[in-house]
C-alpha cells in the first residue's frame, strides 16, 4: 500500500486524532505499508506502539502483535478499542480465554472486523492456531519487546526464538517488524539473525532522556540507606515514585518505614495475591499511593506519566534492566530523578546467584555485571555512559548537569604515559582478553589465568603494579569511552585497539581523565556520608562535639570510643537531637543499658545545645525507625536464650550458618544482648576465644573484616571472629 505523506496524517488524525507524528514515526509506518521487513528500536515513551497499529488499521487482514506479557495485551487492545467504536478491531488470543470466547476472536478475523490481534509466542506455536493463520489473511507479524529473542537482552524468552519458523510455517512473505526500547549492538544483531529481515529498514531514535537526572549514591548500612530515601522523598513531598528492590522482604521492610513517616507508599511483589497486586497498581495510578517499593515484576506496561523518581535501593542486574526501569520515570518530558544505591557487596550477591546457573548463561550474566559495576563506579558522566552503552557517541559538554559526575566533577589527571602502557599491553597481548585480565597483567598479579597464559614471561607484566585497581579500570574504561579500544560483542567482550587507539600508539598526545569512585571506601568516610545529605536535618557541627564527648566518655570507661556508641548513632543523635536518656534509647544503636551507662553527658549537652541555638526540631526530616519485630530475630534471640546449638537454631530458621552470623551480629549492634557462652565453651578453643577478645579490647573499630584479616595468620576463622563479637559487643558495649 502507498500512500502520500498528506493522506497518512489524514489517517494518523481520522484513527487517532492526533495532527503530527513523533520523529520517525512516520518513516516506520510507510516502510511497514510498503510492506518491507522494519526494525524499530525507539525508548519507551516514544510512541512504539502507533508504528504498528496505525498501519495496521489501515491496511488489509488481520495484524499479528506479538506480546510477551498477558497484562500487556490486556491494556494494548483497551487502548485501542478506546479509539474506535467497535471492540472486535482489537483482540488477545492467549490462555486467558476460555473456548467460546476464542471462538469468537477467530469468528472476527475470518471476518475481516479483526485489525490487530495480540498473542503471545506460546499461543502461537500451538498447531490448531498455526492452521487457522495459515486460511486467513494476515497483513504483518509485529515483534514487540523483540529483545526478548536475545539471551543478551534484560528478558529473554526462549520461546521468542521460535518466532521465525512459525511465521514461515503460515506463509514465507509475510512482512515482519520488530519493536524494542533497549538493544545494544549486540541484541541487535542477535534480533536480525534470528527473525531472518531482509533488507531490513532499521529506524534508531536516540536514547537520550534528556530530563532524566542520575545519580548513584554509596550503599550504606541499611536504617542510614532509608533515611537517604525518606530524605529525598521529603524534599519534594507528594510525587509519584518507585523504588527497585531485589528481596520481597525489603519491599514491605522499605514501605513499612516509609509510611511511618507519613508516605504513602506501599509494596509491590510477586509474593502477593494477584488481588492486592491489582489493587496497589490501580492505588498508584489514581494517586492514593505515591511510592511504591516493588521487585522488578512491578512496571511493565504502567504507563503513568508523572513518575518523578526512581530510587534503585539495589543496583539491577544489566545497564539494560537499569535502563529500562529508570526511563519509567518522567514520561511526560518534566525534571525527573534516578538514583541508585551502590555497593559492592550486592554485587557478590548477585554473582552468588549466577553461581547454580549454566556455564553460558553465567559468563553472560558476569558480563551484563561487570557493566553495571562499571556504570556504578564510573567517575565521567553516565549519560554519555549509558548512551555510548547502547552504540550512541554523546559528547559530555551536553549533559547540562543532570548526572552527578557532571555537576561535581573530580578532579581530572593527566594520564598519557598510563593510557600508553595500557594500550600497549593489548597489543602484547594480541587483543585476546577482557578487562579484568588485563587489569591483573598490568597489575602483576599471579592468578590461575595468568600463570595459565604465561603471563610472568611477558614484557611489561606488573608495570602498573605501583597503582591501584581503580585506577587501571579506570584507564581501560576510559579508553573505551574515548574510542581508543573496543569491545568485541562477538567474541565475549574482548578488548581490541580501534584504528584511532592504532594511532595513539604510534602518536600518543595527552589525555585526562578522572578516576572512579570506591564506592565501598566512601561509604565509610564520614565527610561523604554528611555531604550527600545536603538538605537533612543532620547537624554536623553536633556530631563532632559528639565525637570529642565520646571519646572522653571512652577513657573515663577505658574502652574504645566505638564501644560507647557507633558513629551512625551520634549521627542520629545530631538528627533528633534526644534530651533524656529516654529519647536516646529510640536512637538506634542505643540499648537501654548503654544509654544508662554512657549516655549521661550527651543527653545533657544536647540539651544545652539545642537551647543555645534555639533549634527547633525540623518534625519534618525526622526519619522514625520501624520498631524491629522481624519474627526471625526474636526466634533467634529466644532459642538462644534456650541454649540450643546454633546449627540448629540456623535449620529452623531456615538460613546457612553464615547468615545466622550476620544475623546475630546486626541484633547486638542494634543493643541487644546476646549470651553465647553455652555454644562458645563447645565450640570455639579458650585460647582463640581469648586472643579475639583481646583483640576487641585494643581495636580501633568492631570491623570484623579487620579482625579476620589481623587474626587470620593466627589460625583463627572468620566465625570464630564473629561469634567472639557478639559475645564482646555484649559484655562491654550493650
Ligand atoms: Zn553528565
Amino acid at each position: 500500500m502507498e500512500v502520500d505523506s498528506k493522506q497518512l496524517h489524514e489517517y494518523l488524525y481520522h484513527y487517532f486524532g492526533f495532527d503530527t507524528f513523533k520523529e520517525k514515526q512516520e518513516e516506520i509506518i510507510q516502510s511497514i505499508l510498503i510492506g518491507q521487513d522494519t526494525f524499530v528500536i525507539m525508548p519507551t515513551g516514544g510512541g512504539k506502539s502507533l508504528c504498528y497499529q496505525l498501519p495496521a488499521l489501515m491496511l488489509e487482514g488481520t495484524a499479528i502483535i506479538i506480546s510477551p506479557l498477558i497484562a500487556l495485551m490486556k491494556n494494548q487492545v483497551d487502548s485501542i478499542r478506546g479509539y474506535s467504536q467497535q471492540d472486535n478491531i482489537a483482540h488477545f488470543l492467549n490462555s486467558s480465554l476460555n473456548r467460546t470466547e476464542m471462538r469468537k476472536v477467530k469468528e472476527d478475523i475470518v471476518s475481516g472486523e479483526t485489525k490487530l490481534l495480540f498473542i503471545a509466542p506460546e499461543t502461537l506455536t500451538k498447531d490448531e492456531n498455526i492452521d487457522f493463520f495459515k486460511k486467513v489473511n494476515v497483513s504483518f507479524v509485529a515483534v514487540d519487546e523483540a529483545h526478548c529473542i536475545s539471551e543478551w537482552g534484560h528478558d529473554f524468552r526462549p520461546e521468542y526464538r521460535r518466532i521465525k519458523t512459525m511465521i514461515d510455517t503460515i506463509k514465507a512473505t509475510i512482512p515482519v517488524i520488530a519493536l524494542t526500547a533497549t538493544a545494544t549492538p549486540k541484541v541487535r544483531v542477535d534480533i536480525i539473525k534470528n527473525l531472518h529481515l531482509k533488507n531490513v529498514a532499521e529506524f534508531i531514535t536516540s536514547f537520550n532522556r534528556t530530563n532524566l537526572f542520575y545519580e548513584v549514591r554509596p550503599k550504606l548500612k541499611k536504617d542510614q540507606t532509608f533515611k537517604q530515601i525518606v530524605q529525598i522523598i521529603k524534599k519534594d513531598p507528594g510525587q509519584s515514585g518507585i523504588i527497585y528492590v531485589q528481596a520481597r522482604k525489603t519491599t514491605e521492610e522499605i514501605a513499612k518505614v516509609l509510611q511511618v513517616n507519613g508516605i504513602r507508599a506501599a509494596a509491590y511483589h510477586a509474593g502477593l495475591d494477584a488481588k492486592t497486586r491489582a489493587k496497589v497498581q490501580d492505588g498508584f495510578l489514581m494517586e492514593d499511593i505515591d511510592v511504591i517499593c516493588a521487585t522488578i515484576a512491578f512496571g511493565m506496561g504502567i504507563d503513568k506519566p508523572d513518575v518523578r523518581f526512581v530510587i534503585h535501593y539495589d543496583i539491577p542486574k544489566s545497564i539494560e534492566n537499569y535502563y529500562q526501569e529508570t526511563g519509567r520515570a518522567g514520561r511526560d518530558g518534566i525534571l525527573s530523578s534516578c538514583f541508585s544505591f551502590y555497593s559492592y557487596k550486592d554485587v557478590l550477591r548477585l554473582e552468588k546467584f549466577l553461581r547454580d546457573k549454566p556455564i553460558s548463561e553465567r559468563l553472560l550474566g558476569a558480563q551484563l555485571l561487570e557493566e553495571i559495576i562499571a556504570y556504578a563506579e564510573t567517575s565521567a558522566c553516565r549519560r554519555q555512559f549509558l548512551l555510548h552503552y547502547f552504540g550512541e557517541e554523546y559528547k559530555e559538554s551536553k549533559c547540562g548537569n543532570l548526572c552527578d559526575n557532571c555537576r561535581t566533577p573530580k578532579e581530572k589527571i593527566e594520564v598519557k604515559d598510563e593510557m600508553l602502557i595500557a594500550l600497549q599491553v593489548i597489543e602484547t597481548l594480541h587483543e585476546k582478553h577482557g578487562i579484568k585480565l588485563l587489569v591483573d597483567f598490568v597489575l602483576g598479579r599471579s592468578t590461575q589465568e595468568s600463570s595459565d597464559f604465561q603471563f610472568g614471561k611477558k614484557k611489561n607484566f606488573g608495570i602498573g603494579k605501583e597503582k591501584e585497581e581503580v585506577f587501571w579500570h579506570s584507564i581501560y574504561r576510559q579508553a573505551l569511552l574515548k574510542n581508543l579500544i573496543y569491545k568485541d560483542i562477538e567474541q565475549y567482550g574482548l578488548l581490541k585497539l580501534t584504528p584511532e587507539g592504532r594511532e595513539f600508539l604510534i602518536n600518543p598526545t595527552e589525555v585526562s581523565i578522572t578516576v572512579n569512585h570506591n564506592y565501598d571506601q566512601l561509604a565509610s568516610d564520614d565527610a561523604f556520608v554528611t555531604s550527600q545529605k545536603g538538605g537533612s536535618a543532620l547537624d554536623t557541627n553536633l556530631v563532632k562535639i559528639l565525637k570529642e564527648i565520646r571519646l572522653s566518655v571512652a577513657k573515663q570507661h577505658k574502652v574504645k570510643p566505638w564501644v560507647v556508641f557507633f558513629d551512625p548513632s551520634l549521627e542520629e543523635m545530631a538528627t533528633y537531637y534526644p534530651t533524656s536518656i529516654d529519647s536516646l534509647t529510640k536512637i538506634s544503636g542505643v540499648s537501654r543499658g548503654k544509654a544508662q551507662r554512657y549516655g549521661e553527658q550527651f543527653v545533657e549537652f544536647i540539651k544545652e545545645y539545642v537551647e543555645e541555638n534555639d533549634i527547633i526540631r525540623a518534625e519534618d526530616f525526622v526519619v522514625k525507625q520501624v520498631a524491629n519485630k522481624s519474627k526471625m530475630k526474636v526466634s533467634i534471640i529466644q532459642n538462644i536464650d534456650k541454649k540450643i546449638p546454633l546449627d540448629d537454631i540456623a535449620s529452623i530458621n531456615k538460613i546457612s550458618m553464615e547468615d545466622l552470623l550476620d544475623e546475630l551480629n546486626i541484633i547486638v549492634n542494634s543493643g541487644t544482648k546476646i549470651d553465647l557462652d553455652y555454644y562458645l565453651e563447645e565450640n570455639v578453643d579458650e585460647y582463640v576465644q581469648e586472643d579475639i577478645y583481646e583483640y576487641f579490647m585494643e581495636a580501633e573499630s568492631d570491623s570484623i573484616e579487620d579482625a579476620y584479616r589481623e587474626l587470620k595468620d593466627d589460625d583463627i576463622t572468620r566465625e570464630e571472629v564473629q561469634l567472639m563479637r557478639v559475645k564482646f559487643l555484649s559484655n562491654i558495649a550493650n
